[in-house]
């Protein structure tokens, strides 16, 4: 039997108990990672997609962490090693969304979503490369967004912190890559999850090239494909749009 792409590999994904984070895990576990799940709430579902991958025949268990928090991130972090050892790849994908017109914005509006969807990265990064740099291995995915590229009227402060990211996933990129690290991020457009329930499908429809909403398991296979060996050894510090042909440069 050959063995599968990221067999005895060392996954953790930040909010994987819901929506894009559930399909990059199973995806990710498929393909022969071990993967933490990671949620924020939702003991729950975090505790479904545990046993989905174990009814698949793949290794995985949950761990509650806000990771907009420092201290939680750094508990986070020390149960995937004190289970497995080491971290082969981390994606980067809990967020959330606070929208509002600019001039309606609370500062805590623009606060929460900076803590998390930046914030977070910022933290969890760091985290990462503490271990990466001493395995001289690793594979770091950030899930940005189209908005980051475009904005997005009502999401100053999502779009805001997805620019950051696409920022920060570069600079990592460059610091980390002569230790063997890679640094990437997917710019998903509007996918179909609980996020983008409430969006006006029909108007977004219109401006779609292909004409309608992304699955969140088409951004997962973007993310396995990112960190996996050798397809995607030669490529960091870049931003792959997964929008149906949304943004084309
Ligand atoms: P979602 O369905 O709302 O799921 C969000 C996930 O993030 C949940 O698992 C949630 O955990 C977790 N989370 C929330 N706050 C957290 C915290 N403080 N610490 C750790 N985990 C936390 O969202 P989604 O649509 O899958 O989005 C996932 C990522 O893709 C986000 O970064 C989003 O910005 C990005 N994205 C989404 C779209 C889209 O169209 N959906 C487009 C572009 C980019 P709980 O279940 O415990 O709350």
């Amino acid at each position: 039997m050959t063995a599968l792409p990221l067999t005895d590999r060392i996954a953790l994904v930040t909010g994987a108990s819901r929506g894009i984070g559930r399909a990059i895990a199973l995806e990710l576990a498929a393909a022969g990672a071990k993967v933490a799940v990671n949620y924020a709430s939702s003991a729950g579902a975090a505790d479904e997609v545990v046993a989905a991958i174990a009814a698949a025949g793949g290794e995985a268990f949950a761990v509650k962490a806000d990771v907009s928090q420092e201290s939680e991130v750094e508990a986070l972090f020390a149960a995937v090693i004190e289970r497995w050892g080491r971290l082969d790849v981390l994606v980067n994908n809990a967020g959330i969304t606070r929208d509002t017109l600019l001039l309606r914005m609370k500062r805590d509006d623009w606060q929460s979503v900076l803590d998390l969807n930046l914030g977070g990265v910022f933290l969890c990064s760091r985290a990462a490369a503490k271990i990466m740099l001493k395995q001289r291995s690793g594979r770091i995915i950030n899930i940005a967004s189209v908005v980051g590229e475009m904005g997005n009227p009502g999401q100053a402060n999502y779009s805001a912190a997805k620019a950051g990211v696409i920022g920060l996933t570069k600079t990592v990129a460059k610091e980390l890559a002569s230790r063997g690290i890679t640094v990437n991020a997917v710019a998903p457009g509007f996918i179909a999850t609980d996020m983008t329930s409430e969006l006006a499908a029909e108007k977004l429809l219109e401006v779609i090239p292909l004409g309608r909403y992304g699955e969140a398991a088409e951004v997962a296979g973007v993310v396995r494909f990112l960190a996996a060996d050798p397809a995607a050894a030669y490529i960091t510090g870049q931003v792959i749009n997964i929008d149906g042909g949304l943004v084309m440069a």
